[in-house]
């Protein structure tokens, strides 16, 4: 049956009048926010969860992947500020064991390190928040519109950032997008799961403490403990000293930009747990007390819509260890697509192993891929920004997001300045305000 449609008109009030209003404060939204301020615009930012953070916090992922490439700290600037924050934090972060510059922390932690950022910064925000519609002439938007507990109100703004992670509103205004492959299928999501206590001393000194919980799956596999049968598992991730979390259960064919399908997958998230929790504690050393004590507020989701922008960075463009002349950053993480079903689960996994590149080795990040065609006023950042599904599997880890985000939040205040388009802004100066906050810029003229 199709579906109808029904009118829905209503006068809202207009709650922010303000140069730059950003959408989302996951990594990429809290960066633009924190790096528009800075170049003294009047900033509004809306979250739709009650902390900031997005699959760091709310989705409970207690991990950032490389801030470096090895040899040069490419996420300069706000990327820098939240890492040396984070270890600064009461209690401490633990370090990451892979040997790189990525490392794991207690979700709660970082969730109060973006709380003083953002707190401190002079700009208007709330939590809580949810961006629900865009009021657009020909490619200019001119108001978002936002719901809360408060009801519903509008935002005016200059310039918008869309930092949703899916890439609403710039889809709301009507900027083309992809998603997915051409079956439109996408990386699974992940329900994190909360665990404690966990004995890391005597699952490492028994040989399968984190990364190397997988041994016995084959085995776990063939006795049924699984209702599906995943050979891989990025495993239990050390959170605290005696917590973890679970990274582990693909939620295959979910679309993180409809709530029905969501709905699907937490449910089916929540349903495997239990399987997972006999696998460490019948297969496992260390794990034998451990206890489900949460869930994710989100699901974790890695794949959604790719905004379309005035150029869409590719495959090619990370293997030649791409320079741009707009470049923005540059970044380098391996690219890592989980597998869109079941069946191709193996292959991922070897392939994330092949697709990294060599220490000190990055690509750039040109600023056409934050400007969504034709979109004037509207800029595109964190893992919903203009790639193909190769380097979206690269760049949408979160040091990426603080680079893409920091970068759209300047380009958002300095648009906002000129009242003019994304296109017309000069981008040596955009640059210049980059690597004033701290941006890496090598290939900067
Ligand atoms: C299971 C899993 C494991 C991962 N592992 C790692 C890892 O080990 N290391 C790493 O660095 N990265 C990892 N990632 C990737 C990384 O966490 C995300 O890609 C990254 O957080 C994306 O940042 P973002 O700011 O673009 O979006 P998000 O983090 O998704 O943040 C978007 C924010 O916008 C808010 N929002 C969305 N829609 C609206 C709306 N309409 N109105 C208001 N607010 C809205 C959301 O609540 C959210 O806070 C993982 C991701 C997943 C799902």
């Amino acid at each position: 049956m199709a579906q109808q449609a029904i009118e829905f008109r209503r006068e809202v009030p207009l709650r922010h009048d303000v140069d730059v209003f950003v959408a989302g404060g996951g990594p990429a939204g809290v960066a633009a926010a924190l790096a528009a301020a800075r170049q003294g615009a009047r900033v509004y930012l809306a979250e739709g969860q009650f902390c900031f953070g997005g699959m760091g916090t709310a989705a409970g992922l207690p991990l950032f992947c490389m801030f470096t490439d090895g040899v040069n700290f490419l996420a300069g600037g706000i990327g820098r500020e939240i890492y040396d924050r984070l270890f600064a934090m009461p209690g401490g972060v633990v370090r990451s064991k892979r040997g790189d510059s990525s490392i794991q922390y207690p979700p709660e932690a970082l969730k109060v390190v973006y709380d003083e950022m953002v707190s401190g910064a002079g700009l208007e925000f709330s939590l809580g928040t949810h961006l629900v519609g865009v009021q657009s002439e020909d490619g200019w938007v001119r108001h978002a519109f936002c719901w809360g507990k408060s009801g519903l109100f509008a935002v005016r703004a200059k310039a918008f950032v869309d930092a949703t992670g899916d890439g609403d509103l710039c889809a709301w205004a009507g900027a083309p997008f992809e998603k997915g492959d051409a079956e439109g299928l996408m990386q699974p999501g992940s329900l994190l799961s909360f665990w404690s206590p966990v004995d890391w001393k005597k699952a490492e000194e028994a040989g399968n403490g984190q990364w190397r919980q997988e041994h016995r799956l084959p085995e776990a596999i063939r006795d049924g403990v699984f209702s599906v049968p995943e050979p891989h598992m990025p495993g239990l991730i050390q959170s605290g000293l005696h917590a973890g979390v679970g990274s582990f259960g693909h939620l295959f064919g979910i679309d993180g930009t409809d709530e029905r399908s969501l709905t699907r997958g937490v449910i089916e998230g929540r349903r495997r747990f239990h399987e997972y929790e006999t696998y460490f504690k019948r297969y496992l050393v260390g794990y034998e007390d451990m206890e489900l004590v949460g869930s994710g507020e989100l699901v974790g989701i890695r794949e959604t819509r790719r905004i379309l922008g005035d150029y869409v960075l590719n495959a090619e463009d990370y293997f030649r260890r791409a320079v741009f002349a707009d470049e923005i950053g540059r970044y380098c993480y391996g690219m890592d697509a989980h597998p869109r079903r079941l069946e191709d689960a193996s292959r991922s996994v070897e392939d994330f192993k092949k697709l990294r590149l060599k220490k000190g080795e990055s690509y750039g990040i040109p600023y056409r891929i934050l400007t969504p065609r034709g979109l004037h006023n509207v800029l595109a950042a964190g893992r919903c920004v203009s790639t193909d599904r190769s380097v979206q599997s690269s760049l949408r880890v979160m040091p990426g997001c603080f680079i893409l985000g920091q970068a759209a939040g300047v380009a958002a205040a300095m648009t906002a300045a000129g009242d003019a388009d994304i296109r017309s802004l000069s981008v040596p100066e955009l640059q210049g305000r980059l690597a004033e906050l701290g941006a890496y810029l090598p290939n900067r003229a």
